[in-house]
């Protein structure tokens, strides 16, 4: 396993993938704010560190890597021809891993929007998002 991770491709694949602040997550972030809408980023006591936390409106949004993730049907979450079973374990157990988080945020009474690295986030489909997650902004700009 150690040598898995010792490969070339191993930095390039962790700070792409894997690394915080990457490109989806900043093209969140400045969607959110050109809304106007306030948000808590990467809060680390909450099941998963949620990317995005909306306090009031009890609503979390994450920024999935398709590959770490395992985002089905995607090209980038193809595994590598080398060392398949390793990749099939690892991504099932980040899957699984997701799954239990949204268990336990649903459970502590939060509601959970996805997004996923390989689809373009901009101003309209995050709207979308945050209307069927029930998200409502009054008069003065407060989120509810
Ligand atoms: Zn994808």
């Amino acid at each position: 396993v150690v040598d898995v991770f010792a490969k070339a491709k191993r930095s390039e694949l962790m700070s792409r993938i894997r690394g915080r602040n990457t490109r989806p997550e900043k093209a969140l972030w400045g969607i959110l704010r050109r809304l106007g809408v306030p948000h808590r980023r990467h809060v680390v006591g909450l099941p998963g560190t949620p990317e995005v936390v909306l306090s009031k409106a009890k609503v979390v949004l994450f920024v999935h890597g398709c590959f770490w993730h395992g985002h089905p049907g995607c090209r980038r979450a193809r595994l590598p021809a080398s060392n398949r079973v390793f990749w099939r374990k690892k991504v099932r157990t980040n899957r699984s891993r997701d799954d239990r988080q949204v268990r336990r945020l649903r459970r502590l009474g939060w509601r959970i929007g996805r997004f996923w690295a390989c689809r373009r986030i901009d101003g309209s489909c995050v709207a979308v998002k945050l209307r069927r997650l029930g998200v409502r902004m009054d008069a003065k700009g407060q989120v509810y």
